[in-house]
């Protein structure tokens, strides 16, 4: 297949098979070195902790082009980071940095030709690690299993950002001192239903408040939120069950450095939202969605404008979407090269 069968201009977040998938085996204690493998289908036990006991954790990046061809990972290192954060939780062994990136751009380079144009999107990366194995007892897998496979996905607004409306949750992703802060499967299983629920109901999905009290706003579906005061702020939640997005991270040191907003981690009271003339979400897939209202008890909180971005909104996404594709210069460390 060449890649004159996609049509960039029409590239969604949809799963489609590429060429190529990276695949290595902890046995022994240790993991081997990997292969790259054309087959995109996984031969495992039936008794894998991953299948029955939820041992499994993953991660999403991007690859991107850039205008004068060359690709950028944007802080794979960071990537490499939470993921063996997840592990550790999940008493699953880590995978080294090195290897992680390493990978990375190994499947990046076996796909090159799935890369959508500079502007057109990007290959969207997704490591996992697995417990697989022989075992029936709950307690850590005896073998895992560490893979990515890449797909091209589109710009996530085509037309320019446009805001949606959010429902607050009744339900919880997380608990209190559960795995809120780890990026496992089962956060995402208890994150199902309410989700549906919420598009039911006609929203673009479900707002999460924290797991001990309901008055603070932790997270927005599958990504982090953030809100903009009038005094300059930039606010985001601080929680042990808020994932610590890598957008967000980014995000704070952009609005900070580059916009001279004064940033902090701190409570998100649901009845205290008048404070905020912007907000939005968060993450690697969605960048930067801005949040036109919020539904809360029968009531729609309206931010900025329910069919207009916020220009604070706008100049972070600029900002951020510039450095990832290589326009505009980011901090140091901030861009991998795929040579
Ligand atoms: C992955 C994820 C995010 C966003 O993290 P990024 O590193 O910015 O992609 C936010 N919330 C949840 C629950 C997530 O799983």
């Amino acid at each position: 297949m060449s890649n004159e069968s996609i049509n960039w201009d029409k590239l969604g977040f949809d799963y489609i098979k590429t060429d190529k998938r990276y695949l290595s085996y902890f046995r022994n204690g240790e993991w081997d070195k990997g292969t790259l493998t054309e087959d995109n289908q996984l031969h495992i036990s039936e008794g894998s902790t991953a299948l029955h006991y939820g041992q499994q954790c993953f991660e999403g990046m991007k690859a991107y082009r850039c205008k004068d061809g060359s690709i950028n990972l944007f802080r794979p290192d960071q990537n490499a980071l939470r993921m063996q954060r997840s592990c550790d939780r999940l008493l699953m062994p880590q995978v080294p940095t090195e290897q992680f990136i390493d990978a990375c751009k190994q499947v990046v380079k076996a796909n090159e030709r799935f890369i959508p144009p500079y502007g057109k999107g990007a290959l969207y990366l997704r490591p996992f690690v697995i417990g697989v194995g022989d075992n029936i007892g709950v307690r850590t897998a005896p073998e895992f299993i560490f893979s990515i496979f890449a797909i091209p996905v589109g710009s996530y607004f085509k037309g320019g950002m446009t805001p949606h409306k959010f429902l607050i949750s009744d339900y919880d992703r997380a608990a209190p001192q559960g795995t809120g802060a780890a990026k496992v499967g089962g956060n995402y299983a208890a994150s199902l239903q309410p989700g549906y629920k919420a598009k039911q109901a006609g929203f673009a999905d479900c707002i999460y408040l924290d797991p001990l009290t309901h008055t603070k706003i932790e997270e927005v579906g599958s990504a982090n939120f953030f809100g903009i005061t009038a005094n300059n702020e930039f606010i985001t939640p601080k929680s042990a069950s808020v994932l610590p997005g890598i957008t967000r991270l980014s995000l704070m040191e952009l609005a900070e450095s580059r916009l001279g907003l004064k940033v902090i981690e701190g409570d998100v009271l649901i009845n205290e939202l008048k404070r905020f003339k912007e907000a939005g979400a968060c993450g690697t897939a969605a960048v930067i969605t801005p949040i036109g209202g919020i539904q809360y008890n029968g009531e729609l909180h309206v931010f900025h404008s329910e069919t207009e971005v916020g220009p604070v909104t706008q100049k972070l996404y600029n900002e951020l979407t510039g450095i990832q594709s290589g326009d505009i210069e980011g901090p140091a460390g901030w861009i991998v090269k795929v040579a």
